[in-house]
């Protein structure tokens, strides 16, 4: 049988070549490859998607969450909430504005941030929430946005995972005060390269964003504040904008996949197989389909002997990193991520995937868990 890889780009690229080659050929021949028309077409169009009024694209995901702090005005000695348990790029936006990342564990069953474990973690110097919706699965927002509006604090969401998202019912994009993307290749919406964006409905937060953004002006030669460079290519606003209108499609395969791994592995789960939940208010995406055991390392060899490709989102939480020893977690202080990190597979999904593909993963799983 066929080797089960965990993602598999060419699924999508080699279909949309052509159209992807003809907008390479638009921008080369434009003569515009920073800033200009194509890259305000992609930020209209992915504004318009994600029901925001505003999006600016820049560099990658990392300095999308960067500056959309700067932008909210996060100073150095801010504190920042962040999840305990998510890619390090969320925490690493917060020390690069010198501002200090406050660990909050997630919920267990829908790995992201509650307003009942991040009020215990506010304190007066606490300028953002950053909630995010890993794995493609939105946060319980309201209550978030409730409680931070009741401290005069700012939401930033890290939405890297949840192109299309929606939670109760409207798309994420503006829930928060801003929302920061990512279009690393292997996002939900990926461009052939780095990317990212921020969309808010906020017109100061963007105003400062696309300062930011580049070299902290709004006229050339005319610098307000310290901006850095970070924009998005019009190459890859390009690529980004055949792709977009594939995006809803892509979404419903990988929902689809899920749901196969949910019907087919619900007999097998309990204890020692816990599934991904749906809670209510949830449309997620499935960037990942993660399912958390205690015997995760077998389950993971057991099934790479059986040409099952799996990845571990993460295997080492962020204060347990060498780079955030200073910061003074030791293990044992952050339960749930570090239970989290040992437990978590991430199980092949994709748009390409065959639901045939998925159901053999499945069947594959329970015959390990389960021997005949
Ligand atoms: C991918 C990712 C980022 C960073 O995006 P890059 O474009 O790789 O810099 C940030 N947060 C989360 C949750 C991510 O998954």
């Amino acid at each position: 049988m066929d080797p089960v890889p965990f993602l598999d780009l060419s699924a999508v690229h080699d279909k949309l070549h052509a159209e992807l080659a003809a907008a390479f050929e638009r921008v080369a021949r434009s003569g515009n490859y920073v800033l200009g028309p194509e890259l305000e077409a992609f930020e209209q169009e992915f504004a318009e998607y994600c029901e925001a009024r505003y999006c600016a694209g820049v560099g990658n995901g990392l300095d999308a969450l960067r500056l959309a702090l700067l932008a909210l005005g996060v100073q150095p000695g801010d504190e920042v909430i962040v999840p305990s348990h998510t890619f390090i790029a969320t925490w690493l936006a917060v020390t690069e504005c010198k501002a200090i990342p406050v660990p909050v564990d997630p919920d267990e069953d829908t790995f992201t941030l509650t307003a009942t474990a991040i009020e215990k973690a506010i304190t007066p110097r606490t300028r953002v929430i950053i909630p995010v919706h890993l794995y493609g699965q939105p946060a319980d927002l309201d209550p978030i946005l409730n409680l931070a509006s009741l401290h005069g604090i700012r939401v930033l969401e890290d939405a890297a995972q949840a192109h299309g998202a929606r939670y109760k019912g409207r798309r994420i994009g503006a829930h928060g005060d801003a929302v920061a993307w990512s279009f690393y290749p292997g996002k939900n919406l990926g461009a052939l390269g780095d990317g990212g964006a921020v969309t808010s409905n906020d017109p100061e937060v963007m105003e400062r964003l696309r300062m930011l953004r580049n070299y902290g002006s709004r006229r050339k030669y005319e610098h307000e504040i310290e901006g850095i460079n970070s924009r998005l290519d019009p190459l890859q606003a390009a690529m980004l904008r055949v792709k977009l209108r594939h995006l809803d499609q892509w979404n419903a395969e990988r929902r689809n996949i899920a749901s196969v791994y949910g019907d087919h592995l619900a007999r097998i789960a309990g204890s020692e197989l816990r599934l991904p939940s749906v809670p209510s208010w949830a449309d997620p995406v499935w960037h990942l389909y993660v399912i958390r055991s205690r015997q995760r390392d077998h389950l993971q060899a057991e099934l790479a002997r059986r040409q099952i490709s799996t990845l571990i989102h993460y295997p080492k939480p962020p204060h347990l990193q060498p780079a955030y020893c200073a910061l003074g977690y030791p293990a044992g202080s952050l339960p749930v991520a570090e239970a989290m990190s040992d437990e978590v597979l991430s199980l092949p999904v994709y748009p390409g995937m065959q639901p045939e593909t998925a159901l053999r993963v499945a069947e594959t799983l329970a015959e390990i868990m389960i021997p005949k």
